[in-house]
């Protein structure tokens, strides 16, 4: 069952679109193409962070680096701003990077005009930043609405969403967001977690404590974690003089 995103207003969107969107609507179709998860003929899994970049990302490189895990962190731009070395770490360190909008609105209640500013002002600030252009979009809380493809559209952005997550914007603790996170995981799984919080309420040390964790566990299965634009099978991002040093 889909409900039309023009349907659901105001404080509505809130409650409503954290437990909705996390669901069945961030495969909707509807509106615009939208991968949610990659190739399933291989063994491969892929692992994205929003919400960065965040006080606690540079924790979450290193524990990456120790387990030489590559993943995707969809930024958003005003964090970039704020954290513009750490943003420019996770590039020279050779993680993807997605832009996810300049301050985090949820598109549905902003303009055409405005969406299409989130989007380009996020851009231009991670590619000034990190040197490197994304090729890659998530709308904050996966809403996307019809401005969000014409303008992710304009910058050549192609919108991922997610299959898997491990709930980690909720109060559970490592142990909990690592089974969430891996309990349905298979090939092409395209798994969510945050470096960052966008409410600015919590710190992310629980999600680092879970990814030790949920290597593990997608080790067990035998699923290997690959760079995102390997599993939906596009061209790497361009990179401008960041050295690739994580494979
Ligand atoms: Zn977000």
């Amino acid at each position: 069952m889909l409900l039309p995103i023009s349907m659901i207003t105001g404080s509505a969107v809130a409650a409503a679109s954290a437990a909705y969107y996390a669901t069945s609507a961030v495969r909707s179709q509807w509106l615009g193409a939208t991968v949610w998860r990659g190739r399933t003929d291989t063994n491969e899994v892929a692992l994205t962070f929003d919400d960065g970049p965040d006080k606690d990302t540079e924790e979450l490189l290193d524990v990456l680096g120790d387990l030489n895990v590559n993943a995707a962190f969809f930024m958003i731009g005003s964090q970039v701003e704020r954290h513009p070395d750490i943003a420019r770490r996770v590039a020279e360190l050779g993680h993807e990077i997605g832009n996810h909008s300049y301050s985090h609105p949820i598109f549905v209640s902003r303009s055409a005009n405005e969406t299409r500013k989130q989007l380009d002002l996020a851009q231009q600030i991670i590619a000034e930043t990190t040197d490197i252009r994304p090729l890659l979009a998530r709308p904050p809380y996966g809403v996307r609405t019809r401005a969000y493809f014409s303008a992710a559209r304009n910058l050549n952005l192609q919108t991922v969403q997610w299959s898997d997550t491990g709930f980690d914007w909720k109060d559970h603790d490592a142990e909990r967001i690592a089974r969430d996170a891996v309990q349905h995981a298979r090939a092409g799984s395209i798994i969510l977690l945050h470096d960052g919080d966008s409410a600015g309420k919590s710190d992310r040390k629980r999600t680092i404590a879970g990814i030790p964790l949920i290597v593990a566990a997608l080790k067990a299965r035998g699923l290997e974690i690959a760079p995102l634009s390997r599993l939906i099978e596009m061209k790497s991002q361009p990179q401008f003089g960041a050295e690739q040093t994580n494979a």
